[in-house]
């Protein structure tokens, strides 16, 4: 700091900023009335005036709620960590090798540095990315106050259109799922306008069991084709025990259309977000089991 204020690069009241910082009036320790900001990146884009005159909460450098850890298999996020700091988790990047493409499709750099995972979970857009890509993690959530903590599943997180399980005093403070094991493959597609630096039209993510060539196990979600970002139970259920071939995968997207209920919006028609959530679980198995797959056999 001191070169580079000596070489003028930076003023020099940039020595003097902690003192600064540490000298501003502290805002009253009210914490039933504060708003708790992850990254802000959803909450400054919608409520900008109001917060600024407001206490805040900025959770997101919070270590308690900033971590990556594996144990006994068991993968534990806290929910401030950041869509970068899950690309440059080592640990979280060897459980899913195509994570960089993935997050690659989510916003730009500049937000993925500041959007939190529990940002995203508890904003609770039917086309929250993260959302999407954790449902198929079946991964549970730990809703913390100053009492007591519950876990449940992401899946049961979601009541309606931006009603949650969630008292206004908890947050998200940790995200938990098992690690995918050798037999089970986990894929992400999200189409949007434009690839990059867009929300979701629709996304999808898959974690598939598979052994001898029958389905033990899958979770499967979508985003952008209901109120909430769903998690498809009921092809879930019909394509456990079945045999991994494109007659089944066919047959499971008939189940899955009767579940979702897309809407026309500047995204698209519910027609056309139909057409693209069958794609794109159809891109799934295109793409975990290319031997097994190709477009042309899912015609
Ligand atoms: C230009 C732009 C592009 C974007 N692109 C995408 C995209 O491609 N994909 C995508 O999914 N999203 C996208 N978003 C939306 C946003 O970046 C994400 O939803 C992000 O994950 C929100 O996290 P955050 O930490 O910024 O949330 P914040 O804005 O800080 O908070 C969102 C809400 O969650 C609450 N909250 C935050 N953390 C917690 C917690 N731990 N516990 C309880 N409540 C909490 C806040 O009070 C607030 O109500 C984009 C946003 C912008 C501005």
């Amino acid at each position: 700091l001191d070169w580079l204020i000596a070489q003028k690069f930076i003023p020099s009241y940039f020595n003097q900023i902690p003192e600064m910082l540490n000298a501003l009036p502290k805002g009253k320790n009210d914490s039933q009335n504060r708003t708790i900001v992850g990254g802000g990146t959803d909450l400054y884009v919608q409520q900008h005036d109001q917060l600024i005159d407001q206490n805040v909460d900025l959770i997101s450098n919070t270590p308690d709620l900033n971590f990556v850890e594996i144990n006994n298999s068991v993968c534990k996020v806290g929910a401030g960590a950041t869509a970068t700091d899950l690309m440059e988790s080592d640990i979280f990047c060897s459980a899913f090798p195509r994570l960089k493409k993935h997050i690659k499709l989510v916003a730009s750099s500049p937000i993925r540095n500041m959007a939190t995972i529990g940002g995203n979970f508890v904003n609770a857009s039917p086309i929250g990315d993260f959302t999407v890509f954790f449902l198929a993690l079946n991964a549970k959530i730990k809703l913390t106050n100053k009492d007591q903590n519950r876990t449940i599943y992401l899946k049961d997180f979601y009541k309606g259109y931006k009603d949650l399980d969630k008292s206004t005093d908890e947050i998200v403070s940790t995200i938990s799922f098992k690690l995918p094991t050798q037999d089970s493959h986990f894929n992400f597609e999200k189409v949007s306008k434009r690839i990059h630096l867009d929300i979701a039209s629709v996304n999808t993510a898959i974690q598939i069991s598979i052994s001898e060539n029958e389905i033990t196990q899958t979770h499967l979600s979508a985003g952008g084709v209901g109120p909430i970002p769903l998690y498809l139970r009921e092809t879930c259920d019909f394509l456990l025990g079945k045999t991994l071939s494109p007659e089944t995968v066919q047959s499971a997207n008939e189940i899955l259309q009767s579940e979702i209920n897309p809407i026309s919006d500047v995204r698209g028609s519910a027609d056309y977000k139909r057409l693209l959530l069958r794609q794109l679980f159809y891109a799934h198995f295109i793409t975990l089991f290319p031997d097994q797959f190709t477009l042309d056999s899912l015609k």
